[in-house]
Order: structure tokens, then C-alpha cells, then sequence
């Protein structure tokens, strides 16, 4: 992997700085057994990745901020070398080489973590942690200040203040760097090229799974290491369950099918939603469906400027689906009834995107302190995802039944606007059919 290992330095830094004083305590993820002694893939904590680059489970990253009594400092623990599970498992940096190639002021064995942390973390005014994301890290932390408590006799002092650093760290993981960006881009490029694949290669009477094996294999052979999420392959009616993700029918020609995936590059996920027709050829009820939800797209993309505020894309493609919706007879009464009444979730029930970063639903606030929603800023990175779901009902007509349709974009706020990084994969009518056709 290609780190940026100034990069990272600079992050801790950063955190350093906005903590003043104090500890933090950053665990990484734990390994999760799938089932008897079979481990699930191992994925890092992002919170811990972001700060450190560091991918191998029971490591924990401390940092202490500059005070009276010394500079600041960055302390990775992590597993020791050992020649003998590294026979089996694979290789373990250990403290020494983590500390050199990672850039750590020190490093220590994870069996060494309650005798140093004593030491640091007394007569510290803060201790920055993030409580309630694992009880075992809760636990530990509890018998630490404990530990401290008990020592109180003898001059020591525990941390009277914890503060979440998971919350200053969404801050900061907010604004994609120009080296995030890039990573960004890569993630982007394979996912759209894994979306454009996908439509070549479907035929009518396939399995779903078989398409969603034409992604993973796109994935991995183009260096991903993993899908960002569980990629939903939908064809027909299964659609309109948003999430569904079963992806074992069969693809019927006439039907369309909508896939929602993306991959995970470096750590930074994409995500891209595409629906087309399973035979190559849009039917003219889907079409009309599928046109107004790509203008809804249209009209919210183009809201991605710096000083938009974060509900403005969604504004932006509910006031052009509310439009269609009543131009189709999906609903009746003016645009003002209808999204005053709400009748338009019959058809549109979710938001029109979210932060992507490390993980998929990324890190950050979407209102601000006088929860007002946000407003854009250069480096921030969101999806674009209008939908439109029409289940059978007695108000619909039926030639408009089962069909779901999303189209969902990975968009950067830019310095002139915006940069749709997904825009490789296809998206018009005509340029989906003349692909599948191709
Ligand atoms: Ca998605």
C-alpha cells in the first residue's frame, strides 16, 4: 500500500492540537469469528486507520498531548513478532518496524498496554475515548481510572473529564485531503468499470448472483481489497426492497434490474447504484420512471457547491420527483400538497445521500451546533442517490407495478463546484442501451 506517511502524522497532529491536553485512547477493531474458529475478513477500526495507516488487529494508538511535563506524542501497541503464528498467519510488523515505518514517537508491545497506560494516563486532567462502542475497551478504561482512583494517597490522580474523540475525529474526516481524494478516485474508477461491466454481461435468465460475481471478480482483480458493503443485486420487484440483498432470482427480460455496490480501495469505500433494463432495452414506463429519476439526479448533483447546505440536493430532486410523480398520476394535487401530505413516500421513502469516506455511511454531522443542516465545504465527498420504488397498488397504474429504479453518484465538493468521480459509469437511456447492445 502506498501510504502517506506525513500525512498521517499531520492527522495526529491535528487531533493533538484540538485536545490541548490530555490522553486519547484510539483502539482498533477486534478480529470477529464467523463461525467455530473461521474468522470473518479483518477490517480495521476507520477511526483508528485514519490516524495511524495501520491494518493489523489488537493495536491501540494513544497520543498525548504537550504539556507542562512533556511534548507530545503518538504510541502505537501492537502485536509482537512472532516467527512462529507469523508461520501461520502471516507477517506482524511488531513494535520496533511499526514505529519506523508508520512514524510513531514509540511503540510497545500490546502486552505491555496496562503497565504504560498507568503510567501516562495519571495525573492527565482529560482522557479522550469513545465509550460505548465496545464493552471490552469500557471495561479496560473503567479499571484504569479505577486503578488511578485507588492511587489518590499517593499523588496520583484520575482523568476527571472523558471526552468522545470519535466526535472530533468525524470533524476531521470530514474534509477529504487531496491525498484522500485520490484514493477516493481509485475506489471510484473501479466501482464505475465493475457497474459498466455488469451491464454488458447481463443477460435475460441469469441468476442475480451471477452478476454480482462479475463485480467481486472486478473488484479483487483490479486491486480492492473488498466490496464496500454487501452489494444488492435486485432484479425486477426486488427492487423495491431497498435493501435487499437475498440476490438468488432469476433475471426476467422485461424486468429491469438495480444494482447497488462499490468497492473498498485503501480504506475509502464507493458507492454506485445503477438500474438497467435486463434485456438491454428500456420498456416506455420505464423509461419515463427512469428519465425523471436521472433529472431528479441532475437537479441535486448541481446543488453540490460550496454554501449549499446539506439538504439542498435532496430539495433539489424531491421537487423534480414530486413533479414527475404527479405528471405519471402516481399522485394527485399540487407539488405543495404533495410534499406537505407526503403522499410522494408512497414512491420516494429515503434521503437523497450521505457522507462516504472510510466507511461507506462516513463520519460527520449533517446539522450544525443550532441544528441547521450544514453547509458544503471544499474536500467534503457525499452520494447523490434519488430513487423512485412503485410497489403494486390499487392508485398506481399498472404499467408502472414493481418497478424500482435508483441512480446514486459519488460527488466531491470542489473549489468551482462539484466532481462526479463515478461519472464513468453509464447512466443515460441511450448510453445504457447502446452498451448493452454493444
Ligand atoms: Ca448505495
Amino acid at each position: 500500500m502506498n501510504l502517506d506517511i506525513a500525512e498521517f502524522k499531520l492527522r495526529r497532529q491535528k487531533l493533538m492540537a484540538a485536545m490541548g491536553n490530555g490522553v486519547a485512547i484510539i483502539p482498533t477493531a477486534n478480529e470477529a469469528i464467523r463461525n467455530r474458529d473461521s474468522h470473518y475478513p479483518y477490517r480495521f477500526d476507520s477511526y483508528f486507520y485514519y490516524l495511524t495507516g495501520f491494518q493489523e488487529p489488537e493495536s491501540v494508538l494513544v497520543l498525548v498531548a504537550a504539556s507542562v511535563s512533556g511534548p507530545a506524542q503518538s504510541i502505537l501497541f501492537c502485536r509482537d513478532k512472532d516467527m512462529e503464528r507469523e508461520i501461520w498467519d502471516g507477517f506482524r510488523f511488531g513494535a520496533d518496524a511499526a514505529r519506523e515505518s508508520f512514524g510513531f514517537d514509540a511503540a510497545y508491545s500490546i502486552h505491555e498496554l496496562d503497565e504504560v497506560l498507568l503510567k501516562l494516563l495519571g495525573n492527565q486532567p482529560k482522557l479522550f475515548f469513545s465509550l460505548g462502542e465496545s464493552l471490552t475497551w469500557d471495561n479496560r478504561v473503567t479499571g484504569w481510572i479505577n486503578n488511578l482512583r485507588a492511587q489518590a494517597r499517593t499523588g496520583v490522580s484520575a482523568p476527571d473529564e472523558i471526552v468522545d474523540v470519535r466526535k472530533m475525529l468525524d470533524e476531521l474526516r470530514l474534509y477529504k485531503s487531496p491525498f484522500e481524494q485520490a484514493l477516493m478516485r481509485k475506489s471510484a474508477v473501479i466501482a464505475a468499470a465493475a457497474h459498466n461491466r455488469a451491464m454488458r454481461f447481463t443477460q435475460p435468465n441469469m441468476m442475480e448472483y451471477e452478476v454480482e460475481a462479475e463485480f467481486l471478480h472486478d473488484f479483487y482483480r483490479k486491486g480492492a481489497q473488498s466490496p464496500a458493503y454487501t452489494s444488492i443485486v435486485a432484479g425486477g420487484a426486488n427492487a423495491c426492497t431497498l435493501h435487499y440483498n437475498a440476490n438468488n432470482q432469476k433475471l426476467n427480460a422485461g424486468d429491469l434490474l438495480l444494482i447497488d455496490a462499490g468497492c473498498e480501495f485503501d480504506g475509502y469505500a464507493s458507492d454506485i447504484t445503477r438500474t438497467f433494463p435486463v434485456n438491454g432495452k428500456f420498456s416506455g414506463a420505464q423509461k419515463e420512471v427512469y428519465e425523471l429519476v436521472l433529472a431528479a439526479q441532475a437537479a441535486a448533483i448541481a446543488k453540490v457547491n460550496i454554501g449549499s447546505h446539506w439538504n439542498e440536493p435532496h430539495e433539489a430532486a424531491l421537487n423534480v420527483l414530486i413533479q414527475g410523480f404527479i405528471d405519471l398520476k402516481l399522485c394527485t394535487g399540487t407539488r405543495d400538497a404533495v410534499l406537505e401530505s407526503g403522499t410522494y413516500r408512497q414512491f420516494y421513502m429515503h434521503r437523497t445521500g450521505h457522507w462516504l469516506g472510510l466507511d461507506v455511511h462516513d463520519a460527520g454531522e449533517y446539522k450544525d451546533k443550532r441544528n441547521d443542516w450544514r453547509k458544503l465545504e471544499l474536500g467534503m465527498a457525499l452520494t447523490v442517490e434519488p430513487g423512485c420504488y412503485i410497489r403494486p397498488a390499487d392508485n398506481v397504474p399498472e404499467a408502472f407495478w414493481n418497478i424500482g429504479i435508483r441512480i446514486e453518484d459519488d460527488v466531491l465538493v470542489t473549489a468551482n463546484g462539484f466532481e462526479v468521480i463515478t461519472a464513468a459509469a453509464v447512466k443515460t437511456v441511450a448510453d445504457i442501451e447502446a452498451l448493452m447492445q454493444s
